[in-house]
């Protein structure tokens, strides 16, 4: 059993209470930890407020070296943080599952080091000269969800600090594990200070909205669900905070009847159930043209009979349980409705304890709980298609915006469609992969701002221009 403390300043501190951490794959207590107090998040923008100057003040090419490095460290501690985010979260060790994900922060880390913020000159003529100027905002604070718990730490923390920032994080009470761990390894190299770490139950005070508040933090950058993302840009209103709101997704597949029902399975497969579906960018509805309806359906099912779930502890485990029982209970209620109103192809039914069965279902009208909710979890809808401006129009009337993909041979076909679609990314025959240098950021209510790149790192900063 851990007993983990908060970072704070560059120490542990243990907090006046603790809350369990549970594995979802045993019910096993794995660990107890500081349940902060407002006081201790109090302490936490102190210290990152007392880091500020220092951390901000050092040159660009310090800050990126400083980066390489945790990178380095992260990467050296990579195994004890993959199992320890298969015990807390429950996807597997191996597929996509921790050790993938630690690999991509790592990239994730080195590429964000790399980037560039430049002095731009906007005009340099006898009228004079202007300037913008990127400049850091000062205490960032990040709030995580627990589907992917490290990769997206580090998708916030990093380009705060590359910036110039210093960061106060909050996890998600269901997985603080290896975001703790993470943030001790980096603490061995970062200056007290500037990166702390405070870990909440949510029950006796929401640190999460403390933070969306705090007059010390200049800027929120939050990750979960759209109903919690509207609390953070309500509670954020009063001190203009900077947001970066990355929120849920009800993602739809546009498949076109020139594809190869088979070539394109798998692809289908771990587009809808990557991290079990609990992913915010994971194939959500398929829409697919009635000709190859069947055939797709059949090809999907194939593939996915074949993608054993267990324990992720486990060789040959490719999908986890739910991590917590509330998704749980909500995929189980779903596609109860499911199984009543359409066809289920396979599965249907929950396992063990927070196991539910993968499950691909048909013949559901566009109405149905299950194609119009965010499930986040390993149930998906198949609807069939006739004319492909029907499809596109289904697929966008959605509240949710964060990203589509389309299916089909016909490149040209595939590009004038994804421009139509309301959403943030698009991809040609294959669905949710990201990379650093590839802008990330949903429309509508699936958020503002984006993370990655250039643009993803300019969200931390503000602007200043000089006019000579
Ligand atoms: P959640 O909204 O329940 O919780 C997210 C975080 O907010 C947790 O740390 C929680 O403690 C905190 N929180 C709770 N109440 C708060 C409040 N009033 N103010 C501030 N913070 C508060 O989300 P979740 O269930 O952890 O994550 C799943 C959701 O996240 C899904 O909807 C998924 O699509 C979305 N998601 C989006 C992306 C993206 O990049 N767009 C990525 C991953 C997950």
């Amino acid at each position: 059993m851990l007993d983990m403390g908060m970072t704070i300043g560059g120490r542990q501190v243990a907090g006046q209470e603790s809350f369990a951490v549970m594995n979802p794959a045993t019910g096993e207590v794995i660990g107890n930890i500081a349940n902060a107090s407002l006081d201790d998040l109090d302490r936490a923008v102190n210290a990152a407020k007392a880091a500020y100057p220092a951390w901000s003040a050092l040159p660009d090419a310090d800050r990126q070296k400083v980066i390489n490095t945790l990178a380095d460290a992260l990467e050296a501690r990579a195994g004890d943080l993959a199992e320890l985010l298969t015990r807390e979260n429950g996807k597997p060790l191996g597929g996509i599952g921790s050790h993938f994900e630690l690999g991509g922060a790592v990239v994730w880390t080195r590429s964000t080091a790399a980037l560039d913020m430049p002095v731009k000159v906007l005009q340099d003529t006898d009228e004079g000269r202007i300037e913008l100027h990127r400049k850091s905002l000062g205490v960032v604070g990040s709030i995580l969800p627990w589907n992917w718990p490290v990769i997206i730490a580090i998708w916030h923390i990093m380009p705060a600090l590359r910036a110039g920032n210093t960061v106060v994080v909050k996890p998600s009470p269901f997985t603080p594990l290896s975001t703790m761990l993470a943030v001790q390894i980096m603490n061995e190299i970062l200056p007290a200070g500037v990166l702390n770490v405070v870990t909440s139950d949510d029950q006796s005070a929401s640190i999460g909205a403390a933070m969306a508040q705090h007059p010390d933090i200049r800027k929120i950058v939050f990750t979960g669900s759209t109903a919690t993302g509207e609390k953070v840009m309500q509670s954020a209103a009063t001190t203009m905070k900077r947001l970066t709101l990355e929120l849920g997704g009800n993602d739809a597949g546009i498949i076109l009847p020139d594809v190869d029902p088979k070539a394109i399975a798998e692809g289908l497969f771990w587009g809808a159930f990557i991290n079990t579906g609990q992913t915010c960018a994971a194939m959500k509805r398929m829409y697919v043209h009635e000709d190859i309806h069947d055939a797709v359906v059949e090809e999907f099912v194939n593939v996915a009979k074949n993608m054993p779930m267990g324990n992720g502890m486990d060789d040959g485990v490719l999908m986890g349980p739910l991590t917590t029982p509330f998704q749980h209970e909500k995929v189980a209620h779903l596609v109860e409705a499911a199984a009543q109103d359409g066809t289920v192809q396979m599965g249907g039914t929950s396992g063990d304890g927070q196991f539910h069965e993968t499950t691909i279902v048909t013949d559901l009208a566009d109405d149905h709980p299950l194609v119009t909710e965010e499930q986040f979890g390993p149930a998906v809808p198949v609807l069939r298609y006739r004319d492909v401006e029907d499809a596109l129009e289904r697929a966008n009337a959605s509240d949710a915006g964060l990203g589509g993909s389309i299916w089909t041979n016909d490149m040209d076909k595939a590009k004038s469609l994804a421009l139509r679609m309301e959403c943030g990314s698009v991809w040609i025959n294959k669905h949710g992969a990201l990379q650093p240098n590839a802008p990330f950021g949903g429309v509508k209510k699936s958020g503002l701002g984006v993370e990655f790149g250039d643009e993803g790192l300019m969200e931390n900063t503000d602007i200043q221009v000089i006019h000579q």
